[in-house]
């Protein structure tokens, strides 16, 4: 079978490699209907070492089952299925409490451990706490948003739980990527008053203002801290929703919050310390976020997609093909494309 394989910085090839199979009773083995690139995936694109292993990429799909091992209980093969980022057993206590990606037997996708979703098929530990059957057919209308559901939009989502997000309140958010175009989708509906994007592209703030926002902050740095304090009244927002994850952004998520606010952070960190302690400390900021439990949100997010409430699909601006995924790399990589999607 065919399969995206990163080497090296900036090189990603599509290859032949084994085909994906059964190994524990408990796997599944999905045939990928749709996959995407992620903004996380251009995290290892861009700095990947040398001598690092190659790694079988990516950790977003939908599929259908087609074959399961003898220990799986609730799914069957011709299931449409949801593949959340991370694998979990949906059994320990972790999994119980909606923490799904500290599961104590899980793990993530796409990593070197664990082969990816940018191919043809893909083995799914722990098939039955993983996957999400669907109520639709393979080729539903819906089918963008809900392939959100396996990251971005749940992403976006836990950004505005951790960060508090209300009825009433303001959100700010940091990041024009997919996921925090789903976390301005995700404040909205969790009733946020007043909603500042943070960013500039103009087809991403396009795209922001139809998902909700009210206001938009093109500015960077200390100039975007006081544009965006003055919307908000001078004494900052209630709510920052982070999806960027360098020190920079938490720099500016400190600076735009009001004292007792929250910060929701679902970029993934690439910094050793949390910048602004003391603004943090003597604002009483609570600092809250991680991975997204996204297996978690599935069943809150899913009526609101299956009723067109939300169309978090509409970030996809590009389809490929499982051959291009090289050029869908180089394309996210250069902002020209907000997320692609891929149909192997
Ligand atoms: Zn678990």
């Amino acid at each position: 079978m065919r399969a995206a394989v990163l080497y090296g910085a900036g090189d990603v090839r599509v290859e032949n490699v084994p085909d994906a199979r059964l190994i524990e009773p408990t796997d599944a083995l999905v045939a990928v209907s749709r996959a995407c690139i992620c903004g996380s995936d251009l995290w290892p694109y861009k700095l990947m070492q040398p001598g690092e292993p190659p790694r079988r990429m990516g950790h977003e799909a939908i599929g259908v089952v087609e074959a399961v091992g003898s220990g799986v209980r609730t799914l069957k093969v011709g299931d449409v299925v949801v593949m959340p980022f991370a694998y979990s057993d949906g059994t320990c206590a972790f999994c119980h409490e909606g923490l799904h990606t500290s599961c104590v037997h899980g793990g993530f996708f796409g990593t070197v451990e664990l082969p990816g979703a940018q191919a043809e098929a893909l083995r799914i530990p722990l098939a039955d706490g993983t996957l999400f059957a669907l109520p639709v057919g393979a080729d539903d209308a819906l089918m963008a948003s809900l392939l959100t559901l396996s990251d971005v939009m749940g992403t976006g989502h836990h950004a505005a739980r951790a960060a508090k997000v209300g009825r009433g309140r303001t959100a700010a958010v940091i990041g024009d990527g997919a996921v925090g175009l789903c976390a301005v989708i995700a404040a909205r509906r969790l009733g946020a008053e007043r909603i500042i994007m943070m960013g500039h592209h103009p087809d991403r703030i396009a795209l922001a203002k139809e998902f909700g926002a009210t206001d938009v902050v093109k500015e960077r740095g200390e100039e975007a801290v006081a544009r965006v304090r003055a919307l908000a009244g001078g004494l900052g927002v209630q709510s920052v929703l982070e999806c960027v994850g360098t020190e920079e952004a938490m720099r500016t998520a400190i600076g735009i919050a009001r004292a007792g606010g929250a910060i929701g952070r679902v970029g993934v960190p690439h910094y050793e310390a949390i910048p602004g302690s003391e603004p943090a400390f003597y604002n009483n900021l609570t600092i809250a976020g991680g991975p997204a439990p996204v297996r978690a949100y599935i069943q809150e997010l899913l009526p609101d997609v299956l009723e067109g409430k939300i169309e978090p699909g509409r970030v996809f601006d590009r389809v490929i093909g499982l051959d291009d995924v090289p050029d869908g790399y180089r394309a996210m990589n250069e902002r020209e494309a907000i997320k692609v999607m891929v149909k192997p």
